[in-house]
């Protein structure tokens, strides 16, 4: 699957490395905990967007020796350097002195900024700006003032051979106005076509847990994946694939995708629903509105949760037509019509009345299918032979029913009666789309 070396586009001879950058932020209030650094987090995605990842980052707090040791590192790591923070006018805002201490730019009192600041004052009504502010006008030799139209702060770029330091204001509001005003025009214009191409794609996936997933997907992975990158992402609903491209010419992205995607196909098909949102109900809705067909439901243990799903997408009722909340014994017998004998002989959790729930609300309904869900969500009602977490589904339709047996996890009723409607729609995804679950269907 190629090699991951770059090579430029014209020539085909080797270039130099991909480009990339690295963050410091500053302040003491990072370091205690009080404030969450949420500046990094945006950083790391809106510069990975621009296909300059992040390769490294520090925190530190105010003191100049700290920020002068970081930047210092951070200038041998990365092409750009992002400085957050410390650009106050207090005494703790160190970060303009200490870069330009490191980078021997001495600072000069900038006319036209301290104009620009004073004038920023007035319109705000006051007399005259607090001296303090004045330091805010300081640019040390060399720099490029990028004007901030959001608070007082300047950014400030320094150019130092290859590399680049950027100090921007630790205001979240501030860095972000600053860095899309600024910065990402520069970033395109420095490093054009070096620039990695990155680019995600997921597959997701529903009823089968994350070790066995990875064990079928291992078994058919080529020994190298070359610039494409795996990645499991599991949560209570399922599992996400996310294959992610990198340091291929933007216009190749898409193929080495294509290539990993029709190896992973067959083999999570079972289990893979196509969603936009990535839930699972926007591809059952989707393929009952291309199949023309209808849904009604009847739910026990997640007491509506299946027709919430549902009714959370917009324009739905082309499709679903309602469902019961069939809770007591009674409703499930004089709404659906299952049999108090069948009640009686296989008990309220059991496949023989999730299968007339789905039956019965099916015909009650006039829908195409029927969803029928009884199970225990607890934290009490289990019993040795039914433990919390039982559940039976049920999917009438098309002259056959089929159910499914499903042990959840036991202990929080949420994401029981959460994960049984997940259940519940996967079964019906299935007999929609996928085709039959192989070893999962042990009912
Ligand atoms: P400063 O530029 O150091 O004066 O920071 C101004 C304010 O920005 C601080 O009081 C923090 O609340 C906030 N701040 C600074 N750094 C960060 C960061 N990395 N993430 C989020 N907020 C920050
Ligand atoms: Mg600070």
């Amino acid at each position: 699957m190629g090699d991951t070396s770059t090579v430029s586009a014209r020539s085909g001879t080797p270039a130099a490395p991909p480009p990339c950058s690295a963050i410091v932020t500053v302040g003491d209030e990072l370091l205690y905990g009080e404030t969450v650094d949420t500046n990094s987090a945006w950083l790391g995605k809106a510069l990975t967007g621009l296909g300059l990842p992040v390769a490294k980052r520090w925190a530190v707090g105010d003191v100049a020796s700290d920020i002068r040791e970081a930047v210092d590192a951070a200038l041998a790591t990365a092409d750009l350097v992002i400085v957050t923070g410390g650009l106050g006018p207090t005494r703790d805002d160190l970060t303009r002195d200490a870069v330009a201490d490191l980078l021997r730019a001495p600072l000069r009192e900038d006319p036209e900024l301290l104009a620009a600041l004073e004038r920023r004052f007035q319109a705000r009504g006051y007399d005259r700006m607090p001296a303090s502010n004045r330091s805010q006008a300081l640019v040390p030799e060399g720099a490029t003032v990028l004007p901030n139209a959001h608070g007082t702060a300047p950014g400030l770029l320094l150019e130092r051979r290859e590399r680049a330091v950027v100090l921007l204001p630790g205001v979240p509001r501030e860095l972000r106005g600053l860095f899309t005003d600024h910065m990402e025009a520069w970033v395109r214009r420095r490093f054009g076509e070096r620039l990695l191409a990155i680019e995600h794609r997921v597959l997701h996936t529903t009823g089968i847990p994350e070790s066995r997933l990875s064990e079928l997907v291992e078994a058919v992975l080529p020994p190298s994946l070359g610039p494409v990158s795996l990645a499991f992402l599991p949560d209570p609903l399922g599992v996400d694939l996310r294959l992610t491209v990198r340091g291929v010419l933007p216009q190749e992205a898409a193929a080495h995708l294509d290539r990993l995607e029709a190896i992973l196909a067959p083999v999570v098909a079972p289990w893979r629903f196509e969603a936009k949102g990535g839930d699972l109900a926007e591809a059952v809705v989707s393929a009952l509105r291309s199949r023309g067909e209808t849904l009604a439901v009847a739910e026990s243990c997640t007491g509506g949760l299946v027709a919430h799903r549902i009714t959370t997408i917009a324009g739905v009722s082309d499709v679903f037509v309602g469902g019961v909340v069939a809770y007591a014994n009674a409703v499930k017998q004089g709404l659906l019509d299952v049999p108090e004998v069948v009640i009686d002989a296989h008990g309220a959790v059991s496949a023989e009345v999730a299968a007339a729930m789905a039956h019965g609300v099916a015909r009650m309904c006039d829908a195409t299918w029927g969803v029928g869900v009884t199970g225990v969500a607890g934290p009490t009602g289990g019993t040795d032979e039914k433990p919390v977490g039982t559940v039976w589904y049920a999917v009438a339709g098309g002259g056959r029913v089929v159910t499914r047996f499903a042990r959840l996890p036991a202990g929080d009723r949420a994401a029981i009666q959460a994960r049984a409607a997940q259940g519940a729609l996967h079964l019906l995804h299935e007999r929609l789309v996928a085709g039959e679950t192989p070893e999962l269907n042990s009912a």
